[in-house]
C-alpha cells in the first residue's frame, strides 16, 4: 500500500475509547527498543511519525493510527521494560489482554523480535499466548542488516524454532535501514485486512 495519510486518532487505555469506525486493525507488539517505531515509520514512509523511543516503555496507552482512512495500526506499549513497577506491569497486562482478546476488528498481530538474538522469554510468552487465542501472527525479525546475509537462514530457523512458530503463521526478516521485508509485511497486512 502506498501511504499518504496517517493520523493518530486515539490513545486509549480502555475499550470505550477505542475507535468506532469498524475499520480493521493490526496491532504491533514487542519489547521496548526492538524496532517497533522504526518498522511503523518504514511502512508508512515517514521519517519520524511514530516516535522512536527515547524513553522505552513509557507510553502505556494503545495508540490507534488511522492509515489511509481504511485500517488502523495499533501501537501496543513495549513489554519487558525492567523499570516499571509490578503494579504497572499488571495494569499493562490487563489492558493488552482486554484489547487482544475482545476486539472484533483486530485482524492480526505483528510480533517483533530482535533478529540478532534468540527470542526472549517474554517474546516466547507473547507468541504462545497469541497462538492460544488463535490470533493470526506475523513475526518480524528486526535489525537484520546487522547480520551477515550468509547467516540469515540459520538465524531465522533458530527464531522459528525457539518461538515454535505454527505453520499458519509467517516469519519475515526485516531491516528499517535497508527496508528489506517491507513489501512482505505489507502483503501480510493487506491479506489480513481485506474487508
Ligand atoms: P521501539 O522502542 O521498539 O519503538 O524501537 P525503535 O524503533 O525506537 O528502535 C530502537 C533502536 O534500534 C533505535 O536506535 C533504532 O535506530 C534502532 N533500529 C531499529 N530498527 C533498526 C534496524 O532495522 N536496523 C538497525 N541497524 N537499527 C535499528
Amino acid at each position: 500500500m502506498e501511504v499518504h495519510n496517517v493520523e493518530l486518532v486515539m490513545s486509549a487505555v480502555a475499550p470505550e475509547q477505542y475507535p468506532t469506525t469498524g475499520d480493521p486493525e493490526i496491532a504491533f507488539v514487542g519489547r521496548s527498543n526492538v524496532g517497533k517505531s522504526s518498522l511503523t515509520n518504514v511502512l508508512i514512509n515517514r521519517k519520524s511519525y511514530a516516535r522512536t523511543s527515547s524513553q522505552p516503555g513509557k507510553t502505556q496507552t494503545l495508540n490507534f493510527y488511522h492509515v489511509e482512512d481504511q485500517l488502523y495500526f495499533v501501537d501496543v506499549p513495549g513489554y519487558g521494560y525492567a523499570k516499571v513497577s509490578k503494579k504497572e506491569r499488571e495494569k499493562w497486562g490487563q489492558m493488552i489482554e482486554t484489547y487482544l482478546t475482545q476486539r472484533d476488528t483486530l485482524k492480526g498481530v505483528i510480533s517483533l523480535v530482535d533478529g540478532r538474538h534468540e527470542p526472549t522469554a517474554d517474546d516466547q510468552q507473547m507468541y504462545t499466548w497469541l497462538s492460544y487465542y488463535e490470533i493470526p501472527v506475523l513475526v518480524v525479525a528486526t535489525k537484520m542488516d546487522k547480520i551477515a546475509r550468509g547467516k540469515w537462514n540459520k538465524q531465522l530457523s533458530m527464531v522459528k524454532k525457539t518461538l515454535n512458530i505454527l505453520p499458519r503463521d509467517t516469519l519475515v526478516a526485516f531491516s528499517a535501514q535497508t527496508k528489506t521485508g517491507k513489501d512482505e509485511v505489507w502483503d501480510w497486512i493487506e491479506a489480513h485486512t481485506i474487508r
